[in-house]
């Protein structure tokens, strides 16, 4: 078990700065993390470089997070989504005794402020209420990470989280409640979960659950610490060599366009078959996320296609005017370049210019 430091967040803001650029994972223009530390202690977890005490050891509990949160929120655009995403996980096993998580989600439902949640914890059914509360005025998504659904590799993979079919049945239960649902395959992992068998079990998983998305990306390596890290999970998983990732990362932190490119096609042309959206589809966020988040999600979600299909060209000029568009300073007779420009135009209200 973990140890608990209730705390403040003395001079700490409650709320990221606003992105520069619209996630497109989790249409998000803020990120914020509940607990700081997580007792889940994934060891692939990116949260293990932001750490300097292993990440698992002490949860710090900031009391005073909900109330910093209140006040910091009248400078926020109440069409801009909030993801609770960062760092560790809001419903670790800290939430049944401080029940922070819950105290926040009260703040955004009291100024209907769009949401997202991702967690592999099920106790975020115990707030099921709140989260509808906040879908009924504007947006609330809850996400779950999941790597894959093979039983004997969940555990060794991360042995403190829920089995994965309850994770997936947690996601049932909340669509069911009427609150959109994706997964997060994050990361992928050569070699790993990266098999077409896996993705295949995987992917067809969350058909049956009838998630909404699924979005997915590839492991990082950044530093040799976290080489480091993830060679001793690969130890502990098989008879991997040192050298083992050399061929997909060399001496990069990500994994290599062919790779990447090769991996996506895959998962792209499975998601398909089953009619599983592979990002977060419009449907959801129509009307329900500031217009201008809108439309560059729907621009940066037809540029992970295009760069997919091996359009990087035209990937590339989509990310750039969805950056202008999601930060005000795109030329309206610019969008008509793309095929997405009578919806852009109408949704930024430049109908005359069509
Ligand atoms: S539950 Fe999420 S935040 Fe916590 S260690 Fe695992 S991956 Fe990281």
């Amino acid at each position: 078990m973990a140890y608990y430091i209730r705390d403040a967040l003395h001079d700490a803001p409650a709320l990221s700065p606003r992105r520069p650029t619209v996630n497109e994972f989790f249409l998000s223009s803020y990120t914020m993390s509940i607990y700081s530390g997580c007792e889940l202690g994934c060891p692939y977890c990116d949260s293990w470089l932001y750490s300097d005490r292993p990440l698992n050891e002490t949860i710090n509990v900031p009391l005073d997070l909900p109330q910093r949160l209140a006040s910091e929120l009248e400078a926020v655009d109440r069409g801009d989504l909030i993801a609770i995403s960062a760092l560790s996980d809001p419903y670790q096993p800290a939430e049944q005794t401080y029940r922070l998580t819950r105290q926040v989600l009260q703040v955004l439902a009291e100024r209907g402020q769009p949401t997202l949640v991702l967690t592999k914890s099920a106790t975020v059914l115990e707030d099921t209420a709140l989260l509808q509360r906040i879908n009924e005025q504007s947006l609330a998504i809850v996400m779950t990470t999941l790597l894959t659904v093979d039983p004997h590799l969940a555990p060794r993979l991360e042995g403190k989280a829920p089995p994965p079919a309850l994770r997936l049945e947690m996601l049932s239960e909340l669509k069911r409640a009427g609150i959109p649902v994706g997964v997060a395959l994050l990361p992928v992992m050569p070699y790993v979960n990266d098999t077409d068998s896996g993705l295949r079990s995987l992917l067809r998983a969350c058909a049956d659950a009838q998630v909404d998305f699924v979005i997915w990306d590839y492991l990082h390596i950044p530093n040799e610490r976290h080489r480091f890290r993830m060679n001793e999970m690969l130890a502990r998983l098989g008879s991997y060599p040192v050298s083992y990732y050399r061929d997909i990362y060399g001496e990069q932190p990500v994994v290599n366009n062919f790779y990447r490119q090769e991996r996506d096609e895959t998962i792209i042309t499975r998601c398909n078959g089953l009619a599983l959206e592979v990002r977060a589809p419009h449907r959801i966020f129509a009307g329900r996320i500031a217009p201008r988040n809108e439309a560059a999600l729907l621009l940066k979600h037809a540029a992970f296609r295009d760069r997919a299909s091996g359009r990087e060209h035209i990937a590339i000029i989509q990310r750039e005017l969805a950056d202008q568009v999601y930060n005000g300073t795109y030329d309206p007779g610019a969008l008509k370049q793309t095929a997405l420009a009578p919806t852009l135009l109408a949704l930024l209200g430049h109908g005359d210019v069509a």
